[in-house]
């Protein structure tokens, strides 16, 4: 596994009333508490979990990448968060002495049918105000990435790596510190609106909240449509798994060393990662999963599958991508295609270079016309509201996702510190 989760002590007298729940402890819910906290320091704020540690889930499981904002859309809500999400967390990994390392990103073209995608990709990362982003040749490829290969690339000094669990901890650290609570085994089950409050039933009793943030990744769907939002979009899950180089074949990779992404799918490709701990991962694989936690391959969750199976955007999606779906299958059961896809960027690769690591599984919002939703998406309901997709680079921006969040509860509920 990438980074072990939080430890967060159990209180044993959870709150039957707050004036503010925030359902899901990981690194979005996280910072939205704090975001909530910082802005309205007189209101009794409660985060419910539902496993018995926070940042159990993606915000542990992932890529470690603090990203620049690069891939976006101009004008998208991605875009826009990154890039300040980005700045805001270095400033806080700084403050709080949390280790990370801005070390730089190349992205790679290796064949000329790439050119007009990496063209697009310097545009939209100008257009978003990535600091430092250039093209640049081969022969500089090679002086940053010793062992890639390429025929141009993108170089973006900006971004960099960190572990999101331990960012997470930071938070909930803040959220504490401020006498709030962080309850774990809390799992959510109904959300009822009563009168001039919501009434949320838990795995231990009920908690009414004058008003609700729900953060459940995963989960996000289920906990929308209970408190009475649209089924669309459906979360389905993608399980991404990675390799990681031997010790002595962790020389082949300095930094950072992507692909250039097929610009239609929100997934960027089989990528090189150095983490914070010195390891170097290969991963992740994007597979539609048989469970929302499907860490091991094997994982299958009835209820999971048939959400999967009776969303009609599932068939419209594979209909679609169908290929792109065989791919990754043998990337997932075959090692040697898996690190053959990496090894057109580096490639002194070999099969025994690598090891299994751990995997993750992304919570991707799926639309019911087939569609990958791309951009983050909120929405509200009678005194709550919802985070509908959160995937990458949600970790990145989490500071400033919880700050849109909560203008945006403002605007909803009219709160006022
Ligand atoms: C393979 C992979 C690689 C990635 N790489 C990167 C990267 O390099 N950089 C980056 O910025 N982002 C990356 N991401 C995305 C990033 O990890 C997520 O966007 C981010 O962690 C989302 O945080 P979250 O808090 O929304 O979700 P989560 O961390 O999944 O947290 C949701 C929480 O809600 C809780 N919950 C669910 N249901 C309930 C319920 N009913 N009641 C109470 N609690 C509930 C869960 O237990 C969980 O703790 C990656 C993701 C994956 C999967």
């Amino acid at each position: 596994m990438g980074s072990v989760p939080g430890e967060i002590a159990r209180p044993t007298q959870l709150p039957e009333r707050c004036d503010l729940a925030i359902v899901g402890g990981g690194i979005v819910g996280l910072a939205v508490a704090r975001e909530l906290i910082g802005r309205n320091p007189r209101a009794s704020v409660c985060v419910l979990e539902r496993e018995a540690e926070i940042a159990s889930h993606q915000t542990a499981h992932n890529s470690g990448v603090i990203h620049a904002g690069v891939y976006y859309e101009p004008g998208s809500l991605k875009a826009r968060l990154c890039v300040e999400g980005a700045r805001e967390l270095y400033a806080y990994c700084e403050q709080r002495g949390i280790a990370h390392e801005r070390c730089g990103k190349v992205i790679v073209a290796t064949d000329p049918a790439e050119l007009r995608r990496l063209d697009e990709l310097e545009r939209r990362g100008q257009a978003n105000g990535v600091p430092g982003l250039r093209r640049i040749d081969a022969t500089e490829l090679q002086r940053i990435e010793p062992h890639a290969r390429g025929i141009a690339a993108l170089h973006s000094p900006n971004t960099g790596i960190v572990d999101f669990a331990a960012v997470a901890r930071a938070y909930a650290h803040d959220v504490l510190a401020t006498g709030a609570t962080i309850a774990t085994g809390c799992g959510v089950h109904s959300v009822r609106a009563a009168g001039r409050c919501l009434q949320l039933g838990h795995a231990r009793g009920v908690t009414e909240a004058a008003h609700a943030v729900f953060c459940a990744g995963g989960w996000a769907d289920r906990l929308a449509v209970a408190a009475g939002a649209s089924p669309d979009p459906r979360i389905v899950p993608f399980r991404g798994a990675y390799l990681r180089l031997v010790p002595t074949r962790t020389h082949l990779v300095r930094s950072l060393i992507y692909p250039v992404p097929d610009p239609s799918l929100p997934f960027l490709g089989v990528h090189l990662t150095k983490h914070i701990d010195g390891d170097v991962l290969i991963g992740p694989t994007a597979l539609m999963a048989g469970a929302r936690d499907a860490y091991r391959l094997g994982t299958i969750r009835r209820r999971d599958v048939l959400d999967t199976l009776a969303w009609p955007g599932t068939w419209r999606m594979l209909a679609r991508w169908w290929s792109t779906g065989v791919v990754e299958l043998r990337h997932a059961a075959l090692r040697s295609a898996f690190v053959r896809a990496a090894a057109r960027y580096v490639p002194e690769l070999r099969p025994g270079d690598v090891q299994p690591a751990f995997a993750g599984v992304r919570a991707q919002a799926l639309a019911r016309d087939g569609k990958l939703v791309d951009d983050f998406v909120f929405s509200h309901t009678q005194r709550a509201l919802h985070v509908r997709n959160a995937p990458s680079p949600a970790a990145t921006s989490s500071l400033a996702i919880a700050r849109h969040v909560v203008d945006e509860a403002e605007r909803a509920f009219a709160l006022s510190p």
